[in-house]
């Protein structure tokens, strides 16, 4: 039996069902909350986590992928205090997001591919919990020396361990591209990588580029209309699984419970649709709607986030 790794341990991959690909429980600047505790509620937090998960469980969605990584804050603590009280099962990432503090620079790629090989293998600091993804990201500077270096830190790892990569990525500027080249370079089997926040580009050139050399792409910003409008994001989908791309395709909100970035009023008022809900409620009717069927929409939630966790061998070094 296949099992994933998740923040309450091993769980058998048909146990996953729907499945969203990126999401974020909390994130939070590294430091700040720490040095200004008042900042900091965990209990309030926790409440407010555990009703948000529990609205998604209503919604029939059993398992988020929580792609926090140590730049954005990632409390594993936190993480496992969230699905404890969350019937969704919480699948745990390691990896550096776009703003990688000076560590992952001034450390070599294979000091650094070491950390996350520890984080799958051992467990991440003393939790025991085991990360199952490696998330690692291109904005709009570009692959820096200190992005390259954890490119090709999360390709490494991937090696050794076997688990998938996803990625962050500056879509406008076609950054998928950029990684692509890197992992391929390193040896990375491309199936093996999810591209993400594909879903902000309407250009479908680079969109089935990106497939067609073997990735999956992440639908995975629904409710950012800033980046693209949501009936924008709906068509392009439509038209993929029209052209038989569903199988390629994975969906999520890149929403969390709570973030220092932003208040929930304010969320409410600048992002109204930003929230793990939206899929559930109005995306998969706007699909339907828009020609997908069922049989995609199933692919999409559940049988390639399943079939991503499966291609992941059991025994590691
Ligand atoms: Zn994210």
């Amino acid at each position: 039996m296949a099992t994933v790794e998740t923040a309450l341990g091993p769980v058998a991959t048909t146990e996953l069902g729907p499945t969203l690909m990126h999401e974020h429980i909390v994130t939070r600047s590294p430091g700040v909350q720490e040095n200004w505790p008042h900042l900091w509620d965990r209990n309030a937090i926790l409440a407010l986590a555990e009703q948000k998960m529990a609205d998604l469980y209503r919604r029939g969605i059993r398992a988020l992928v929580d792609l926090t990584t140590v730049d954005l804050g990632r409390d594993i603590d936190l993480i496992v205090g969230v699905a404890r009280r969350s019937r969704v099962h919480v699948i745990v990432a390691t990896g550096v997001w776009w703003r990688p503090q000076r560590y992952f620079s001034v450390h070599g790629v294979d000091a650094v591919a070491e950390l996350f090989i520890r984080d799958i293998t051992l467990g991440i600091g003393a939790s025991g919990v085991k990360a199952a993804i490696i998330k690692c990201a291109t904005d709009t500077a570009g692959v820096t020396p200190v992005i390259e270096n954890v490119l090709r830190a999360s390709a490494r790892a991937q090696k050794a361990t076997g688990v998938p990569i996803s990625t962050h990525t500056w879509a406008a500027g076609r950054t998928g591209e950029a990684q692509q080249a890197i992992f391929a370079q390193e040896g990375v089997d491309l199936s093996r990588v999810i591209i993400g926040h594909s879903g902000d580009s309407e250009d479908l050139g680079y969109l089935r580029g990106l497939m067609e050399r073997g990735s999956t792409i992440g639908m995975d910003r629904f409710g950012l209309d800033n980046y693209l409008p949501t009936a924008k994001r709906v068509d392009v989908i439509a038209r993929l699984s029209a052209e038989g791309y569903a199988g390629k395709m994975v969906l999520s909100h890149d929403a969390n419970c709570w973030t220092d970035m932003l208040s929930e009023d304010a969320k409410r008022r600048t992002r109204p649709q930003w929230n793990y809900n939206h899929i559930s409620d109005d995306i998969l009717p706007a699909l339907r709607k828009a020609g997908v069927k069922d049989d995609q929409i199933d692919q999409m939630l559940v049988r390639n986030p399943r079939a991503i966790f499966e291609a992941t061998p059991t025994r590691r070094r």
